[in-house]
């Protein structure tokens, strides 16, 4: 077999996006099963839509993923330049060449011209527009006497209207269009730049590109790819098309979808591990055998076949994300989970006053409810809030018979030297023997009178976490209002 050789090509036009981060994934993970290599390379020619920083910033990003290019513009291999603004000699040498080999010809028609061509097809009832090669057979008078006129030509691709252009698709299987319905297409601006569609093509060939995976919006690109490569003589990459991501609407994802976070970065900003992130795109179109879910980037590697890509759109569920999420925090070493946690509690929370065991033991205690490390803030929040009791809880620990047992615990606990949760807890139990209370009766008072809310962990935990002090004085305050 051939050396395995995929690529991703984002624009420089935007941060790393999940589609995109998708796209990245399944390449990187057809690279390193079947040994071969990842190639980024950066198609930066829209400058004015492309922003600064734009290409670290997809590659830093791609990087906090696990996903590392064999070959980049910052890390080249032979195959380079590896950003398109610095191959732009390159594509004109071979327009010339399609030229000469008369697949090609110079177009020199205006947009107003073209528009107007485009109007009169309508009018006449042709509903899809082909260009109407008024320039295929130029003189070489008429095409100084535009020059003269200060006109630039583009270069149009003269596409075989006989011809039907077939591929085998990894995802799709056979997909065929016929040339009939492709127009002569622009492959160099009349700004000397070349386009997408054939760019790519140079690029791919050059670089030896064995496959290309990338999002199904492609496919309507891959006949006019197609051409180029016949025209030229180069051997063909395999394409596999993937299928779309959706939202839990089952609508096509879109930049504008409030309903998801778009980019990688938000996810990091959020505290999300990068691994857990890893796991969960794996899942975005592809499946393995059974029914396990989580999986090491090593063990999804060495699964990884191109056989069990999805052939139907791919949701994007935030419940399984931070199903995954959660089961990679509570698997994850405490010490990284407690540097993560603590950061966003720092910028939330006077923590300061705090040591970090009381930290370590909160950021423990909480851990196995977080979906992301962020949500650590809304946990531990109530710690730092004033005593605030509702009214319609004080009338919930009456309805309990709560105070006889709030006035026994704090007599117990005033005398306790060590308030750490083992005591605490068998103080709990043995107060509820005493009084024969138990389960939610013995619990919920107790809750509701320290941290007046009705959920948190563990309660001999969180009691000790309070601390003795404010332990009594948040009971005491609750039996005067009781
Ligand atoms: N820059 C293109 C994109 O982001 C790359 C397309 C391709 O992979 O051929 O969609």
């Amino acid at each position: 077999m051939k050396e395995v050789r995929v690529r991703y090509a984002p624009s420089p036009t935007g941060h790393l996006h999940i589609g995109g981060a998708r796209t990245a994934l399944f390449n990187y993970l057809y690279a390193k099963h079947y040994n071969g290599k990842f190639i980024f390379r950066l198609e930066d020619t829209d400058l004015e839509r492309n922003i600064p920083h734009g290409e670290a910033s997809q590659l830093e990003n791609l990087e906090w993923l696990g996903i590392i290019p064999d070959e980049s513009p910052v890390n080249p291999g032979a195959y380079g330049p590896y950003r398109q603004t610095e191959r732009l000699d390159l594509y004109r040498d071979y327009a010339k060449k399609l030229i000469e080999l008369g697949y090609a010809y110079e177009c020199y028609c205006t947009p107003e011209e073209l528009a107007e061509a485009r109007n009169q097809q309508e009018a006449a009832g042709k509903f899809s527009y082909r260009y109407n090669r008024k320039c295929l057979d130029l003189t070489t008078e008429q095409k100084a006497q535009y020059i003269a006129e200060g006109r630039k030509p583009a270069i149009r691709f003269k596409v075989d209207v006989d011809k039907t252009y077939t591929w085998h698709d990894i995802v799709r299987g056979e997909i065929s269009v016929p040339g009939k319905d492709i127009s002569d297409w622009v492959i160099i601006k009349s700004n000397g730049i070349a386009t997408y569609n054939f760019a790519v093509v140079i690029d791919d060939a050059l670089m030896k590109i064995s496959h290309v995976f990338r999002g199904e919006e492609h496919i309507s690109n891959t006949p006019k790819q197609i051409m180029i490569y016949e025209a030229l003589n180069m051997e063909l990459p395999a394409f596999g098309h993937l299928t779309l991501i959706v939202n839990e609407e089952r609508k096509k994802l879109s930049k504008r979808d409030e309903t998801i976070m778009q980019f990688i970065s938000q996810y990091r900003d959020e505290g999300y591990l990068p691994e857990a992130m890893f796991n969960f795109f794996s899942l975005l179109g592809w499946s393995p055998e059974g029914e396990e879910e989580i999986f090491s980037k090593e063990e999804i590697i060495t699964m990884f076949d191109e056989h069990r890509l999805s052939k139907s759109p791919s949701m994007f569920d935030r419940k399984k994300l931070f199903w995954i999420d959660n089961q990679y925090i509570q698997k994850e070493d405490l010490i990284t989970i407690s540097e993560m946690c603590t950061k966003y509690l720092e910028a939330e929370l006077p923590i300061n006053s705090k040591d970090e065991g009381w930290l370590t033991k909160i950021i423990a205690l909480f851990r196995p409810q977080l979906n992301y490390c962020k949500e650590i803030i809304s946990l531990v929040k109530p710690f730092f809030e004033p005593f605030n009791i509702k009214d319609e809880d004080l009338a919930f620990i009456n309805e309990l018979n709560g105070k006889e047992l709030l006035i026994a615990i704090k007599d117990k606990f005033e005398k306790m030297d060590d308030f750490e949760t083992e005591i605490i807890k068998s103080t709990i139990k043995e107060t509820g023997k005493e009084l024969s209370i138990k389960g939610k009766n013995l619990f919920m008072p107790i809750r509701i009178a320290v941290s007046n809310e009705h959920h948190g962990g563990d309660l001999p935990t969180v009691l000790e976490l309070y601390g003795k002090e404010q332990v009594i004085a948040n009971i005491e305050k609750t039996i005067k209002l009781l």
